[in-house]
């Protein structure tokens, strides 16, 4: 008999609850594997969450109690890795099924890392920079137990950035009365950060693009892109397939999509977004919903915003022949059936996006070996970490006759089952 999770998993079953699609995924997986129920259960349930209340104060001289949560998935193959997010509708769930997610993504790229993820529930928009960076400083400290380069390592992820990951280090640096670079991530430069980690994720957007399309015979210059999210990894995604010669036709940020058929200028595009902080008012485009945005005629999608955008209500609209995930999570379980049975092609997130927590891997290991890597050294290590991974997940999709998301699920969770039969259980 299982506990917890599966339990839930079957009672709850609910489209938009990231942990139960990571769950379906991970059952999918594990039946190819054969895993018996308990060890299911091991993999499944997260190690620690830790819930923490933050009181704050506010620039008007008011306090404030947010609230925030870290959970580690799972420290089977080494200290737990994964980001930090700063959102209003940040929830356990979410932050559960992120730190799986990290556990299988660090699995398919072999990294030595177990998956954790943190979240604050807040809105980074409403809070100004002093009221931020309390935030961070109250949040570390609250979960500092649970961290160090040895346990957890946070790194960035939405609406956190280099300077959110500056005020983890020196809050955890100054308690521990030492710096200590490797407890996080994503830095800046001068920091301790690696160089190449801001486009990392990006990058390895990009190459998953480039041999997915290799795959179907597709090239860069006859593919229509349409890319959502302009931020980290929307934002440089696009920049870099843009420099690679595709078209990107669409571009979205939160409060709606541009479209123009004869390709946008991206580093215009960019220009603009970084001078207004929002796509609105861009001239050289069409305005067009989020919604219609998924919708447009185009070969390559590359959802790089959130979670839950291609679910069971619009799934039948999505005309690209390859999706190539940049977000964690973006198409849920019932709609990656249904592309499944429509011949599109996906390039899931554990290993489409995993471009960022490679180059965050080898962030780690130069602060703790004290010795810098040049950019073209991080490019190239991360270049032939994505392209290996990407022949490993399409050899075991071919080996098990499934998609490409079954196939690194399979890798990766083969991967975590192997290290926890030769560990065993500790008493
Ligand atoms: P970000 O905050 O830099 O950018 C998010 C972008 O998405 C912004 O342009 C925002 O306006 C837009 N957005 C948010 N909700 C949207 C919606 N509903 N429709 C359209 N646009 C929307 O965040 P990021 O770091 O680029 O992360 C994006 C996704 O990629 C997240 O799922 C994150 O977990 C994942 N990810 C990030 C990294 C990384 O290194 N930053 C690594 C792996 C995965």
């Amino acid at each position: 008999m299982t506990t917890g999770y599966a339990v839930a998993a079957a009672t709850e079953r609910d489209e938009f609850n990231p942990f139960l699609a990571m769950a379906e995924r991970f059952e999918l997986a594990a039946d190819h594997l054969g895993l018996d129920a308990g060890v299911r259960d091991v993999l499944r349930t997260p190690d620690r969450e830790l819930t923490v209340s933050l009181p704050i104060h506010m620039d008007d001289g008011s306090l404030r109690v947010f609230k925030g949560y870290r959970v580690q998935h799972n420290f089977l193959r080494g200290p737990c890795k994964g980001g930090i997010r700063f959102a209003p509708d940040v929830h356990l769930d979410e932050v559960r099924a992120l730190a799986a997610w990290m556990t299988w993504k660090c699995s398919v790229v072999a990294l030595p890392f177990g998956g954790g993820k943190g979240g604050v529930i807040c809105d980074p928009r409403q809070l100004s920079l002093g009221e931020l960076e309390r935030l961070t400083r109250r949040y570390t400290a609250s979960i500092m137990d649970i961290l160090g380069p040895d346990r957890d390592v946070p790194a960035p992820d939405m609406n956190t950035n280099e300077q959110t990951m500056a005020w983890v280090m020196d809050t955890y640096s100054m308690h521990v009365r030492r710096t200590t670079t490797a407890v996080v991530t994503g830095k800046p430069l001068s920091l301790g950060g690696s160089k190449g980690r801001t486009e990392a994720t990006g990058r390895g957007v990009m190459f998953s693009c480039r041999e997915a399309l290799k795959k179907l015979g597709m090239r860069p210059e006859s593919s229509r892109v349409v890319v959502q999210g302009s931020g980290n990894v929307g934002g440089i995604g696009a920049m870099l397939l843009h420099r690679e010669g595709y078209k990107i036709v669409s571009m979205s940020d939160l409060y709606g999509a541009i479209h123009n058929k004869r390709g946008l200028d991206v580093p215009d595009v960019l220009r603009w977004l970084k001078e207004h902080k929002a796509l609105e008012g861009y001239a050289a485009a069409e305005h067009i919903d989020n919604d219609e945005q998924l919708a447009l005629e185009c070969d390559l999608l590359v959802p790089a915003a959130t979670e839950n955008q291609i679910t069971s209500q619009n799934v039948d609209r999505i005309k690209a022949r390859l999706i190539v995930e940049g977000a964690n999570g973006p198409t849920t379980a019932p709609a990656d059936r249904a592309l499944e049975e429509r011949g599109i092609m996906v390039v899931p997130d554990i290993l489409a996006n995993a471009g960022g927590v490679t180059v965050s891997y080898f962030e780690w290991v130069q602060d703790r070996m004290g010795y810098f890597w040049t950019e073209d050294i991080v490019n190239s290590r991360l270049e032939q970490t994505m392209v290996s991974s990407f022949y490993e997940v399409d050899g075991m999709a071919k080996k098990h006759g499934v998609s490409m998301r079954t196939g690194a699920y399979i890798l990766a969770i083969g991967r975590v089952a192997e290290v926890y039969r030769l560990r065993g259980v500790f008493a």
